[in-house]
C-alpha cells in the first residue's frame, strides 16, 4: 500500500490490523491526506514501526499472536518508536480495554465499527499534535549557538544508531573533534569572534554528513562529535579527512596557534565491528582516547582505533 515515491512528504500513518478488511476501509478513508503503511501481526506492525518511523498508527487489539496492548507496551519501550501516537481500534463500548491502553501510553480510541468523520477528526488533531511535538522536540535538540544537533541528541542517536547497527550486523564508528589552540583564539580575537569561528566550524562540518543516521553535533565547549552508522574505519578515516579539508578551506586566521597560521582540527576515530562485544561507551572513550593522542601528536591530525 506503500506506494508513495520517497519525495512524499504527507505524514505517514502506520494501520495495524490482522483483518485486511479493516486495513481497507481505513486505507481508503486516509490515503488522499496521508502516506499509508499497513502491518497485519504485531510482530510486522512493530518493524514497520521501527524502519518506516509513522506519525501515527492505529493499531487493533485484538490480534492472534502479538495483540496491540503488547505491541503498545513493546514502541513505548524502544526510545527509536517511545514518540510515536498511537491511537487504539477498539470494539465500541470496550471501557476495560480503553483505560488499559491509555495506562499503557496510548492517544485515543477509534471504535469500530468506524464512523469516517470521527476517525478523519481524530487522526487529523493526533497528527497536529505530534507535529507541534517534533518541533518542540527538535527545538530542544538543537544547540542554540551553531544550529547542529546538541549532546543531548548526539546520546538519543547512538542509542538507536547502536542498536539498529547491532540488529543489522553493521559497524559503526565514532568521530571526536575538537578546534586546536581555541582558547588563544578566544584570547587574541575576542569571545565573540570565537563564537563566530565556531559557527563556521559547525556548518562547515556539518556540510559533509549527508547519510540519513549519520549525525554531527556540538558535543561541548570547542568539541563536536560524529556517529556513523554502518561506516568501517576507512570509511570514518575518510570523513575525518573531509572535516579538515572543510575547515582548511575556510582558512580563518589564527595568528597565535602553534599549530598553523589558520584554525585547525584534531580528530580521534574510532570503530567497532561486532557491537555485542563493545558497549557505546567503550566506543566513545576509545574516540576520546584517539582524540588525545591527535593532540599529543601535534594536533591538526587524525588518530584512529578499532574496537
Ligand atoms: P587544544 O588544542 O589542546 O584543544 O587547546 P584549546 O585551547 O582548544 O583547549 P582548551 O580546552 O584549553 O580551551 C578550550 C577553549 O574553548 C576555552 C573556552 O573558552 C573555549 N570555548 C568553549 N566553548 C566556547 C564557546 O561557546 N564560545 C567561545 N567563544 N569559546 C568557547
Ligand atoms: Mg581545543
Ligand atoms: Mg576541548
Amino acid at each position: 500500500m506503500n506506494t508513495q515515491p520517497n519525495h512524499d512528504e504527507r505524514p505517514r500513518i502506520l494501520i495495524v490490523d490482522d483483518e485486511r478488511i479493516n486495513i481497507n476501509i481505513l486505507n481508503t478513508l486516509l490515503k488522499a491526506d496521508y502516506k499509508i503503511m499497513a502491518a497485519t501481526s504485531g510482530e510486522q506492525a512493530i518493524k514497520a514501526a521501527v524502519d518506516g518511523q509513522p506519525d501515527l498508527i492505529l493499531l487493533d487489539i485484538l490480534m492472534p499472536g502479538m495483540d496491540g496492548h503488547q505491541v503498545c507496551r513493546k514502541l513505548k519501550s524502544d526510545p527509536a518508536t517511545r514518540s510515536i501516537p498511537i491511537i487504539f481500534i477498539t470494539a465500541m463500548g470496550d471501557a476495560e480495554n480503553e483505560t488499559m491502553g491509555f495506562a499503557l501510553g496510548a492517544v485515543d480510541y477509534i471504535p469500530k465499527p468506524f464512523n469516517n468523520a470521527v476517525v478523519k477528526a481524530r487522526v487529523g488533531v493526533h497528527l497536529r499534535l505530534k507535529r507541534q511535538n517534533d518541533m518542540l522536540e527538535s527545538l530542544a535538540s538543537m544547540d542554540a549557538l551553531t544550529e547542529v544537533p546538541n549532546r543531548r541528541a548526539f546520546e538519543q542517536a547512538r542509542t538507536v544508531e547502536w542498536r539498529r547497527c547491532q540488529r543489522d550486523n553493521l559497524p559503526i564508528s565514532i568521530i571526536m573533534i575538537d578546534v586546536d589552540q581555541f582558547k588563544q583564539y578566544n584570547d587574541n580575537y575576542g569571545h565573540g569572534a570565537g563564537d563566530e569561528c565556531l559557527s563556521r566550524i559547525a556548518k562547515a562540518i556539518s556540510g559533509c554528513v549527508h547519510r540519513p543516521g549519520d549525525v554531527l553535533a556540538r558535543y561541548g565547549g570547542e568539541e563536536f562529535a560524529a556517529i556513523m552508522s554502518g561506516t568501517h574505519s576507512a570509511g570514518a578515516m575518510q570523513m575525518a579527512q573531509q572535516f579538515h579539508s572543510a575547515v582548511a578551506d575556510m582558512k580563518i586566521s589564527h595568528e597565535h596557534s602553534k599549530v598553523a597560521p589558520y584554525v585547525t582540527l584534531s580528530i580521534g576515530v574510532a570503530t567497532a565491528d561486532k557491537l555485542d562485544a563493545v558497549t557505546p561507551e567503550q566506543l566513545l572513550e576509545a574516540a576520546d582516547r584517539m582524540l588525545y593522542e591527535a593532540k599529543q601528536s601535534g594536533r591538526n591530525t587524525t588518530r584512529v582505533i578499532e574496537l
